[in-house]
Order: structure tokens, then sequence, then C-alpha cells
């Protein structure tokens, strides 16, 4: 029988590698709820919506219904891609700008409303994995596997660091630190579903685990 398995925590620790590499092995839909809510930044910095610090809130609750967002699996990397109205965005929500701007859109209320209930809608089928901030609280309360996700913020930079250098994409390490920690501050101090561990969740700290050590740690929890 197919579960619904939620996977939660704090930025760049790692979750969305885990959650991805756990749904191709078991043959579970990935749904990286993050993505949406960058795709939703992505979407206000180029309409004219989030600019400098501001953003025009009015014309975003206007316009949230019109932003659409899917996954579509990439045959090249075996992983899905984010499109946004259509068009594939993977690449341009992972920029700097995309992750300096994308936690100030999560804390309106309006936002994740509508985000809630498209990634509900997505888990109507049993057999996903989600990862995000929210997901074990907010999204899929009934979950029947939980998993809250921790490192330190300087091992979290540099793996983002690292990861962003891989693509050939430059930023500084401190920069990316800042970011990081930027981002838990909000994430854990907004109004509507601030990140926090489900009760029943299960905390891993994977500062010291490498990949295949998360991956061999989240395969035991969902076969036992
Ligand atoms: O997971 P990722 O780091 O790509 O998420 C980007 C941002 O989106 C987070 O820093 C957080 O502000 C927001 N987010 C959220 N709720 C989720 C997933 C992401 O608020 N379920």
């Amino acid at each position: 029988k197919k579960i619904t398995i939620a996977i939660d925590g704090f930025s760049s620790c790692g979750k969305s590698t885990m959650a991805k590499d756990l749904a191709r092995e078991i043959g579970y839909i990935y749904i990286d709820s993050g993505a949406m809510y960058r795709a939703v930044t992505l979407y206000s910095i180029e309409n004219g919506i989030f600019t400098g610090t501001a953003i025009d809130t009015e014309t975003l609750k206007q316009r949230i219904n019109d932003i659409q967002i899917s996954f579509q699996l990439n045959p090249a990397t075996g992983r899905p891609d984010t499109y946004l109205n259509g068009v594939n965005v993977e690449d341009k929500i992972r920029s700097m700008e995309v992750s300096n701007k994308v936690s100030p859109i999560s804390t309106l209320g309006f936002v994740r409303q509508e985000m809630v209930k498209q990634q509900q809608a997505m888990g109507e089928r049993k057999g996903i994995v989600m990862d995000g901030r929210d997901i074990g609280t907010t999204v899929f309360p009934d979950a029947e596997l939980k998993v809250f996700v921790t490192a330190s913020a300087e091992i979290r930079a540099q793996r983002r660091y690292d990861e962003l250098k891989a693509k050939g994409q430059e930023a500084s390490y401190e920069e990316i630190l800042a970011n990081v920690k930027q981002r838990d501050d909000i994430d854990q101090n907004r109004e509507v579903s601030p990140l926090r561990k489900a009760e029943d969740a299960l905390l891993l700290d994977n500062s010291h685990l490498t990949i295949e050590e998360q991956r061999d740690w989240l395969r035991e929890k969902f076969q036992s």
C-alpha cells in the first residue's frame, strides 16, 4: 500500500536530494514544494511585482490564480523540472536573486493558501514524497512517514556553494551563508505555518552524513 512521505527542514540541508533519490528508488512521485514558492517569486520578479525590496501584494493577489506551476520529468537528469505557465524555469528559480527573495514571498498568507491547495491536490494520489517547510505540519498532517532534517548553517552554505559552482554559477560563500541564515530566520518566524518539526516527525541531523548514508537512513525508515 502506497503512503505519503513528508520531508521538511532548513534551507539547503540536502532534503531534496534524499527525497528525490528515495522517490526514484521506490517508484513514488517526488514534489519539490520549495520550487513552487520559487516559481511564484520568479513570476513576481519578471512581472514587476517584486522590485527592490517591495512586493506589490495587491497585484500578486489578483494574479495568483494565473500562476500555473507543474513538474515534468527531465529524461537527461532523471528528475523533475519545474514549469511556470508552461515554460521550463528549473535553472532560473535556483538563482541567487530568487533565493534572496523567496522567503518574503513565502510569508504571504494568500500565496501559501494557494500553494497548499495545489500541493494537496497533487497528493490526493498516494505514493508521493514531498519536501518543504510545512509538509508534515500543514500540507499533509496525516502523512505516514515524516522526517525533519537539520544541519549547521555553515555546512549547508558550503553544500549550496559547491552545488552552484558545479553548475557554473558564481556566488561567494559569505553571501550564501548570509542567505541561508536569513531564510532560516524568516521561515521560522513567519506568522503562517512557520518552519517547525511536526511532533511525530523523525529528526535527522545530517551535518556529518554523506548522501549515501542519508539515503540508507531514509530507506530503512521507509521499510520499517
Ligand atoms: O526548499 P527551498 O530552499 O528551495 O525553498 C525555498 C524557500 O521557499 C524557503 O526558504 C521557504 O521560504 C519557502 N518554502 C516554504 N514552504 C515550503 C517550501 C519552501 O515557505 N513548503
